[in-house]
């Protein structure tokens, strides 16, 4: 693996998720990795959530997820434009989160399966979101 080269991107948080070149499997939700029972822990961890190893990296998760429910706003909140989606979403890792959805909002429903992806806003910062995944890449 190369090294790492952190982003002078702007994210709108830093905490929540990382850019291509930030860690392995970038984009995606800030995670880590746990090297002894392989599963992924949800943020910046010391200690893996599920076995409480503390040989855990850094890796991306959350590149696909599964939408469980969403409510559609009709006011610009956050640098999204009326009307746009929130998500309740499960990740193919187990991780239950709410996210902002792209896309026609009355395009969703429960099950629609969803992929990660990256906003580049008007304000020169970027952002996350989740997207209908039409298995383009
Ligand atoms: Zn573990």
């Amino acid at each position: 693996m190369s090294a790492s080269v952190p982003s002078t991107r702007i994210k709108t948080n830093r905490h929540v998720f990382v850019l291509e070149d930030e860690v392995p499997g970038a984009p995606g939700l800030r995670a880590v990795r746990c090297r002894a029972c392989r599963c992924h822990t949800l943020g910046r961890a010391l200690i893996c959530s599920h076995c409480f190893s503390r040989d855990v990296a850094p890796e991306a998760a959350g590149q696909r997820a599964e939408l469980v429910e969403f409510a559609v706003s009709n006011h610009p909140a956050g640098g999204f434009s009326a009307p746009y989606a929130i998500g309740l979403i499960c990740t193919e890792e187990g991780f239950a989160l709410f996210a902002p959805l792209v896309g026609d909002p009355a395009s969703f429903a429960h099950e629609t399966l969803l992929r990660f992806t990256l906003l580049d806003r008007d304000d020169g910062t970027v952002a996350f979101a989740y997207a209908a995944d039409d298995g383009a890449q």
